[in-house]
């Protein structure tokens, strides 16, 4: 009988660096994060107790060489994530934002000072940071900003809000997104630190998704931070976007790891749980949602891995993330629901992790870029023809 969900023996293309960065990962997922993520997501909050650990496996800023990162291969980061979002999306979400939306943008458009000063912090965990794009009113469409920054003299001052911020409240460093004048090309990235005078976060309380993760509005109210504090290689929208991009091909992996979490648990509850006399994976209804999901694990799997090539080649195409992110998260949330409903109304209790996985892929559904959004992009490139605007 085949028990594991590597159907393809994917396993077998990876090198033995990919492999022990992913076995680690997964040790500590099972050992440290699965005990505490019921409670955490119940509360509401993030385990930042473990932040010490992610930090020792040189998981934040994995793929950075240099600034006490671990410069790891895109593809032993996309098995890492994996692993993470096996335990938790929230897990995932923490360690892809402090990577690709806070390390990142920073490593690529900060000077050399402020790598110095952020890159190893951020590296050891010693500081959270968070990245801040989304506004009330802007959020598919974010070169239509409201946030401003103005320059006055050795200063800048900033004014507006920001919206379902990951970390925000937990952060002590927020990449924000402004702009400088009229139009998305002037938007560029600024550095803002807890504590400045202007600058507060509010938690945002209520969500069903994603529990096990900070989630904050951010505002700012004549914020003046020192003229240095601007991300000086940052140009226009394409510079958060191309952190974004960072941020969604992390989300392709990290999305079949919650779906591997939801097979895994449904086909064993399908084995064991008896119903009219045999175990209702006996019948040939139930085994074809399995082995649509184990199906769908596979093909997206294969799809991550030739993303995570591509990347390493330094040939990777921001359209073909796009297809991977809309891919992978649709069909994770798909199976999700699919084991779901194989656990009859034990698929509604926290005793196992399919409800979680099901709320939490609901975000990830939305957030960097809907679904919808991404089929405009790739629309867009097999068509040559816009239809972001109607
Ligand atoms: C838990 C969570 C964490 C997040 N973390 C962060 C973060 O750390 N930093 C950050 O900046 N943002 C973050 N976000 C925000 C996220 O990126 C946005 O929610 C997302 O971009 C969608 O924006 P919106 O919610 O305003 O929806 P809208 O843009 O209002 O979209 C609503 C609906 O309209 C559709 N739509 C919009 N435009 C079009 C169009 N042209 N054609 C067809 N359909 C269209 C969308 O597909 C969607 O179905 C987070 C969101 C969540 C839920």
């Amino acid at each position: 009988m085949f028990e594991s969900w590597d159907y393809y023996r994917i396993d077998a293309d990876l090198t033995d660096e990919q492999r022990l960065a992913r076995d680690s990962v997964k040790r500590f997922v099972d050992t440290r994060f699965r005990p505490l993520v019921t409670k955490h997501f119940r509360e509401g909050t993030f385990p930042r107790e473990l932040i010490p650990e992610i930090a020792e496996l040189g998981l934040l800023g994995a793929t950075i060489k240099g600034y006490d990162c671990a410069g790891m291969d895109n593809v032993a980061y996309g098995l890492v994530l994996q692993e993470l979002e096996r335990g938790d999306s929230g897990l995932r979400s923490f360690v892809s934002v402090q990577s690709s939306l806070v390390m990142y943008p920073i490593w690529r458009y900060g000077t050399e000072a402020q790598k110095q000063r952020w890159l190893p912090a951020l590296a050891r965990g010693e500081k959270i940071g968070c990245f801040g794009l989304t506004e009330p009113d802007f959020g598919s469409d974010p070169g239509g900003m409201r946030t401003r920054a103005k320059k006055d003299g050795d200063h800048w001052i900033l004014n507006g809000a920001k919206m379902w911020i990951t970390n925000g409240s937990i952060a002590d460093v927020a990449v924000v997104w402004a702009k400088t004048g009229e139009g998305p090309q002037s938007i560029r990235g600024f550095l803002v630190e807890k504590g400045t005078p202007g600058y507060s976060t509010s938690l945002i309380e209520g969500k069903f998704s994603l529990r096990a993760s900070v989630t904050s509005e951010l505002a700012f109210d004549d914020c003046r931070i020192p003229a240095d504090n601007i991300l000086p290689e940052s140009k226009g929208l394409g510079s958060p976007l191309s952190c974004l991009n960072q941020a969604r091909y992390g989300i392709a992996w990290g999305a079949v790891g919650a779906a591997v979490d939801c097979y895994e648990c449904a086909r064993d509850y399908a084995r064991e749980r008896v119903q009219f006399g045999k175990p209702i994976g006996g019948f040939q209804l139930v085994q074809n949602k399995l082995v649509t999901m184990i199906t769908e694990i596979t093909k997206a799997e294969l799809l991550c891995l030739r993303l995570g090539r591509l990347k390493d080649a330094n040939e990777l195409r921001p359209e073909q993330v796009s297809l991977a992110k809309r891919n992978n998260v649709a069909w994770a949330l798909d199976i999700a629901r699919m084991a779901r409903d194989i656990l009859g109304a034990n698929g509604i209790a926290d005793e196992y992790p399919v409800i979680r996985h099901m709320l939490n892929l609901e975000s990830v559904y939305t957030y960097e870029g809907t679904h919808d959004i991404h089929a405009l992009i790739v629309g867009r490139d097999i068509t040559g023809l816009d239809a972001f605007h109607g």
